[in-house]
């Protein structure tokens, strides 16, 4: 099995044949995968950041049985059904006031898409076509289409292999690295010398995931939103990997109480069931577009729409912040001492992240195994050790996850 996968399948950024082994899981429960040879692991990574109350979880498989009885699929255009609705409204309730219209589509990258999109067709409907180009901080991560590729950080994201080919924007300095002040004039002087080309500015609230796992300070994002308002730029806020909790507010947003003029939401808005992300906006940005030329044949899925509202529901009805606060605690009690070690340069801790940076890169296929054997999967890469749990994960459970990265370093 594993040998076919190896000649023939790709894997996420790989090669075929998959350099690293892959490994063949068989079914999964709670916070374990059961590999075909039996072996339990704890998944440290809630499968990306999606799966955050657990695998297989009663409540969310019902979800799913219930809608597939009634219809799997149908058709958007046209068509509508009351997943979408509901959804559409807890969306609409549970995200900043301002933000009213629901796009539905099929994954976080396409959300991005979408957001591009608005922001450009908006300026168009404004007279302003010139604005056409996107500003966002260095070291982020928006996804692998075309258009979010380009506002992945131009360095480690996949520039240099499309150049020429990938829109250039304008890449500002990241208030994670340098002070946040140095960042805002850089953000001030790239509106002063060019707004009249700048659309929009994107960007992943507090935390940046996949493009460096580096946080932020949220004054940051407030004073970046005062200055898109000031230069006329549109403010798109990427809550794909922050949403639903993970940073121990609901939205990492709600840390600088920010109204975007686009949201994007993906990852966890199913559970971690099925591919769903939606892109929301405002009245005035939603009239002014008009049509909005997309429309993805799996669109607002019903499937995904159904698990979607359990999910929501699940997390909200569950004591979720204590669960960040405990996951958090026990990440500040048991991976903070690791500063110390010479081969570690920084840890860093937000709600339930756990992130270790090391001074050299890591061996990724030793790291992975020596984890195995300890019983959890992570993914390091680079020089990073990060682990974002299911906010079920026992206190148990959470020291298998410490122990082994404690053990690995
Ligand atoms: C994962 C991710 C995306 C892309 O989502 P996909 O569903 O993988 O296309 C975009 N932005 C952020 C912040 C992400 O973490």
């Amino acid at each position: 099995m594993e040998a076919f996968d190896q000649q023939h399948i790709w894997h996420p950024y790989a090669k075929i044949p998959n350099q690293i082994p892959t490994h063949l899981v068989d079914s999964a429960k709670g916070v374990y995968l059961t590999l075909a040879n039996g072996k339990q692991i704890i998944d440290g990574m809630s499968s990306w950041w999606s799966a955050i109350h657990g695998y297989n979880h009663p409540v969310l498989n019902r979800a799913i049985i219930q809608q597939l009885e009634k219809m799997a699929h149908i058709m958007f255009g046209g068509l509508t059904h009351n997943s979408a609705i509901e959804l559409s409204k807890t969306l609409i309730e549970i995200t900043p006031e301002n933000l009213t219209k629901v796009f539905f589509s099929d994954s976080g990258s396409v959300s991005i898409e979408i957001a591009m999109k608005m922001a450009l067709q908006y300026w168009q409907h404004k007279q302003l076509s010139a604005k056409q180009k996107f500003v966002t901080i260095r070291g982020g991560y928006h996804g692998d289409t075309f258009a979010a590729m380009s506002v992945c950080d131009p360095e480690n994201g996949m520039h240099h292999l499309f150049k020429g080919i990938v829109t250039e924007q304008y890449f500002v300095k990241n208030p994670a690295v340098v002070a946040i002040d140095e960042a805002l004039d850089d953000l001030e002087q790239t509106f002063k010398q060019n707004s009249t080309s700048i659309a929009a500015m994107i960007l992943e609230p507090i935390v940046q995931g996949a493009g460096g796992m580096r946080f932020y300070n949220p004054q940051y994002l407030s004073r970046a939103k005062e200055l898109c308002q000031q230069y006329q730029v549109l403010f798109i806020v990427d809550e794909i990997a922050t949403g639903f909790g993970r940073t121990g507010e609901l939205f990492a947003l709600e840390y600088a109480q920010l109204e975007p003029d686009i949201l994007c939401l993906g990852k966890a808005l199913t559970g971690g069931y099925m591919s769903l992300a939606a892109t929301l906006t405002t009245d005035k940005i939603a009239s002014t577009v008009g049509t909005l030329l997309h429309g993805p044949t799996f669109m607002a899925n019903p499937l995904a729409c159904a698990v979607a509202n359990a999910s929501i529901k699940l997390l909200l009805n569950s004591p979720w912040q204590d669960n960040i606060a405990r996951i958090e605690k026990h990440f500040y009690q048991h991976l903070s001492p690791l500063k110390k070690h010479k081969k570690v340069a920084d840890v860093r801790i937000l709600g339930a992240i756990g992130v270790v940076e090391m001074v050299a890169e890591i061996d990724v296929q030793m790291v992975q195994n020596q984890l195995l054997e300890n019983g959890v999967w992570l993914r390091p890469y680079g020089k990073l050790l990060y682990t974002m749990p299911p906010f079920t994960i026992t206190d148990d459970e959470l020291l298998t996850v410490t122990n082994a990265i404690k053990s690995v370093i």
